[in-house]
């Protein structure tokens, strides 16, 4: 070949390197592709129809004929289905799942309970079907429908002279409710990614050092969940160092951990779309007086409401038990977020577990426990769990030491 000049010189480099690695590729594969994983196991048939029978009994104690689902979490709830559009219509005898073109294969192999609706936007296929079904009153999400999506669906409604017979009610938590107890299939899930969390923080704890930043320390804990099996983050990792500790979700800086301060360490990993979310206080060296006595007053209070809290409590009832002993300590206004909250297919869900929730602890239900102090200028402790209710009180789910 010709040797060739200036900038042709470097193109021809470029084309030698990309020959032979396409000749190496040759050599140990069968083509120039690669192989990706499977993709994720459907929910199970039987877990769904069992949940869509739970709805479909508080459709009908709220008198509603069908109900239009948009809220991501309750649509994969609802179906199995875990593409990131779709509407689902629910009746009592139709459960439908409309979504475009990316996702109607995908839709086929998760969703076998589902008819599925091949769909290019708007609201016409909610017309067409509600022409076909009419139901007196759908109920939509009201937290989950935006202002212009329900107008535009009402205007929908109206062009298609549907609205004579069909009204749309507002309703708000009723899948939400349903998600708070778990199924086996989502404690398998729940347990893997509480698992890899705990896997994380036990495996990298021991390994910081003074001088590493909040950052470093974010990214080596995401690494090491990820090394340990999770599909991802289930929220931004918080790591506090020192002062920063006194922020409850400071977000990781480049502050450098001092020996003898306190770090606090929020993260939690997502498996099979279920969250875990577990925090670590640790210290660099020697803990002194102040955060040994910190550290007690916070551990003392998340194991008090662990191993006495009851099914029947309130998520008030809940948090007073742990609030009641950081109270008695004198550091009652240092305290200032709800001792826990619901987790699954969200972060943060149902049930609320903290000053005047009312909502009632049943068993099978999954919450956190995270107590924490936090002083200004000094730092701060919080100590976080996961724990399952049953009849007889709540267990941990989350191993890693404290
Ligand atoms: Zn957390
Ligand atoms: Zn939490």
């Amino acid at each position: 070949m010709a040797r060739l000049e200036g900038p042709y010189q470097q193109i021809d480099h470029r084309l030698g390197r990309i020959e032979s690695q396409l000749d190496q590729m040759n050599g140990t594969n069968s083509g120039h592709f690669m192989t990706a994983a499977e993709p994720p196991r459907a929910t199970g048939e039987n877990e769904v129809k069992a949940r869509l029978d739970r709805l479909i009994s508080k459709l009908a104690e709220q008198d509603l004929d069908a109900i239009l689902i948009s809220a991501p979490e309750n649509r994969r709830y609802l179906s199995g289905f875990t593409g990131s559009a779709g509407s689902l219509l629910i009746t009592r005898d139709r459960s439908v799942l409309a979504t475009d073109s990316r996702y109607t294969e995908q839709a086929s192999h998760q969703a076998p309970n589902y008819e599925i609706l091949r769909i290019r936007g708007g609201w016409g296929w909610l017309v067409e079907l509600l022409k076909e079904i009419r139901p007196k009153k759908l109920g939509f999400e009201s937290q989950d429908l935006t202002v212009a999506s329900y107008t535009s669906l009402v205007n929908a409604l109206k062009e298609a002279e549907a609205m004579s017979y069909v009204s749309l009610v507002a309703t708000s938590g009723l899948v939400e409710p349903l998600r708070t107890i778990k199924d086996q299939e989502e404690l398998a899930l729940l347990q893997k990614a509480i698992d890899a969390s705990d896997a994380a923080m036990k495996a990298f704890c021991p390994m910081i050092q003074e001088g590493m930043t909040e950052r470093e320390v974010a990214w080596r804990m995401e690494l090491a969940m990820r090394d340990f099996g999770a599909d991802s983050i289930s929220f931004e990792t918080i790591v506090a160092a020192g002062p920063n500790g006194a922020m409850a979700h400071h977000r990781p800086g480049d502050r450098q951990i001092l020996r003898g301060e306190p770090v606090v360490i929020d993260m939690g990993a997502r498996v099979g779309g279920y969250c875990s979310d577990i925090t670590r206080t640790v210290v660099v060296g020697e803990a002194d007086e102040m955060f040994r006595k910190i550290y007690d007053i916070v551990l003392s209070a998340q194991l008090t409401a662990i191993y006495t809290v009851q099914p029947g409590m309130t998520g008030e009832d809940c948090d007073n038990l742990s609030r009641a002993i950081i109270t008695e300590a004198g550091y009652g206004d240092n305290f200032g977020h709800s001792l826990g909250h619901g987790v699954g297919l969200a972060v943060h869900e149902s049930p609320r577990v903290g000053p005047k929730a009312p909502d009632e602890l049943k068993p099978g239900m999954v919450f956190t426990v995270e107590p924490g102090i936090y002083i200004t200028g000094w730092g701060g402790v919080r100590i976080e769990d996961i724990v399952i209710l049953d009849q007889g009180g709540a267990t941990p789910l989350s191993k890693a030491p404290k």
